[in-house]
Order: C-alpha cells, then structure tokens, then sequence
C-alpha cells in the first residue's frame, strides 16, 4: 500500500501537534508538521520524535509554512511537490483569535487574513497536489456558525454564497462596517473571530462542492472548547481530544467520502452549518 502523505498546518502546539501525534501513529503514512517559525516548528518535532516510538517517529518530518504569507505558501508548495509528490490529505488547523475585548479594523483584517483567506490560499495552492480521492479538512469553529449572523436577509447572502469571491465581497464588508463603526446596524455581530471562521466554514462548503468531480472529500470541523494557548488554557477537553474528528474524518474508507464531504463536523457526528 502507497504510503499517504498529511500536511498540518499550524502543528506546532495545540490541536495541529496532537493532530500530527495521532496521524504518525497509523502505519503507512507520513505526517507533515508546519509552522510558520521555523525554531518553533522544530522544537515541537523534536519534542515529539522524543516521545513517540521509534517507528512513528520516523513518520514526521518539519516544514515551514506560514498560512498569511504568499512567498512561504509557493516555496511550501515547491517542496512538497519534490518531497511529497502528492499530499493525500491537507487538514487546515493554523487559526489565529485576540484575547479578550480586542476590536478593531487592523485586527478584523488580520483574523479574517488568518482563519480564512490563510486557509483558503493554501488550499488553492495545494489543490493540485492532492489526488483524486484526496482529504482537505478545515479546522473551524461552532463559533462560526450561521446563527452567528442574527439579520436574516444578511445571513441568507452567506448560506447562498457560492463562490470564493462572495465571501471576499462579504468578509470585506464586515472590516468596512467595523471602519464606520456601524456593524450592528449592518446586522454584523462583534465578534472578529467569528466572521473569520463563519468565511471559513461557508469555504469549506463551497470547495466541497468544486472539488467534487474529482472525489476530494472536504469537510468543516470543530475541535470543542479545549484546553489550548488559543482559549488561555481554560479550555475543559486536552487538545488531543479536538484532533480527534479531523483525524477520524482523513482516514475515513474511500467508499464514505460522499458521506461526509461538504459538511459541519463535531465529535464524530454531523450538525448543521
Ligand atoms: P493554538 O493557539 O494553540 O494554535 C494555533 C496554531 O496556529 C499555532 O501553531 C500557531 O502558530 C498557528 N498559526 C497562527 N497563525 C499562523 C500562520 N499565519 N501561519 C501558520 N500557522 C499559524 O490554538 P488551537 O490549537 O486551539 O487552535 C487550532 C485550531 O482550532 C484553530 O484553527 C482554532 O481556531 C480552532 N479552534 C480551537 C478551539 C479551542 O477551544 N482551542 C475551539 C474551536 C476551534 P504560532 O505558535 O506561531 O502562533
């Protein structure tokens, strides 16, 4: 059997590095870990080669990744292309939220450029390295669920979004109504994080839907509140239990991927975007 090649972005803490635990411990795959800092990502690989057997260990490898930038995005794409030929399965975890009460036009632009135009940049970039057949899994958040958005008619926009561009239209407008300080009245909710990770969401749906054709299953996932430097570690689930799903949806068998692509994940179970 071919062995399957899985990039995880944003691996080198949290959720991503006990994604890439898991993954190394199936035989006949190699597991990828990326960061954007290249001592940072290192250090995590490592410390973890030191703490899986032998044999796992050997399965992970280091590469740096930096989802907001386009430079490290193409030389990432260039190595894994030489190194990996083919990626298999791409799960989407680097996330990016400010602590506390922080809100502004800069900082809504940065978690949006993060969450959901990092994501959705290494997903074009890599799209042809995945075979048919292939896995994309996001790494969202309930926090980006339509319910979010409490006008109707502007919550509608969202759910009939089709295209990457309506929700480069629809994010864009968000970061103009935080400018003009009228994002209530818009219908917007204060929430940076989560418009980021409703775009997020609603791109996952519409990349299943484009990459049909060609059997590549994708899928949105929330990992549940967990215990992570991103929720100050106050979090109640170990971030090895929010790598859960999104590894158990990457190894799914073949023959289910029509089961679960385009669709909202937690704990195993579907629920409604
Ligand atoms: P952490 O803050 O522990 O980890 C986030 C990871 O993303 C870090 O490795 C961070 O790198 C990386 N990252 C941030 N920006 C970039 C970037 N530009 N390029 C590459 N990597 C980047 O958080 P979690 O492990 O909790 O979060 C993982 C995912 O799970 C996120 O997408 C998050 O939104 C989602 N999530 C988390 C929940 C929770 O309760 N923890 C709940 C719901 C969703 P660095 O160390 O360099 O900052």
């Amino acid at each position: 059997m071919a062995t399957k090649n899985a990039v995880v972005t944003g691996a080198n803490q949290g959720i991503g590095l006990e994604i890439v635990r898991l993954i190394a411990q199936q035989p006949g795959t190699r597991a990828v870990l990326t960061a954007r800092s290249e001592e940072r990502g290192r250090a995590a690989l490592a410390k973890l080669q030191s703490e899986l057997p032998p044999a796992a260990a050997e399965r992970v490898s280091f590469a740096q990744l930096d989802i907001t930038s386009q430079d490290s995005i193409a030389s990432f794409r260039q190595w894994a292309e030489k190194e990996l030929r083919q990626v298999d399965v791409l799960i989407n975890n680097a996330g990016f939220a400010y602590k506390g009460d922080t809100w502004g036009v800069e900082e809504a632009q940065t978690t949006i450029n993060t969450n959901y135009v990092g994501t959705a940049s290494v997903c074009e970039a890599l799209e042809g390295l995945v075979p048919d057949g292939g896995r994309i899994i996001n790494v969202c958040s309930s926090a980006g669920k339509l319910g979010i958005i409490k006008d109707a008619g502007l919550r509608a926009r969202w759910e009939r979004a089709s295209s990457r561009a309506e929700l480069d239209e629809l994010t864009h407008e968000f970061v103009e109504a935080v400018r003009s300080n009228n994002y209530a009245q818009k219908g917007w909710p204060r929430s940076m994080y989560g418009v980021s990770k409703l775009a997020e969401c609603q791109y996952s749906r519409i990349l299943a839907q484009e990459l049909r054709p060609r059997r590549i299953a994708v899928a949105a996932v929330c990992p549940g509140w967990c215990n992570t430097a991103m929720a100050s570690f106050r979090g109640p689930r170990p971030a090895s239990e929010g790598a859960d799903t999104p590894v158990w949806l990457a190894f799914q068998p073949d023959s289910d991927w029509e089961r679960w692509t385009g669709k909202f994940w937690k704990d195993r179970k579907e629920e409604p975007f």
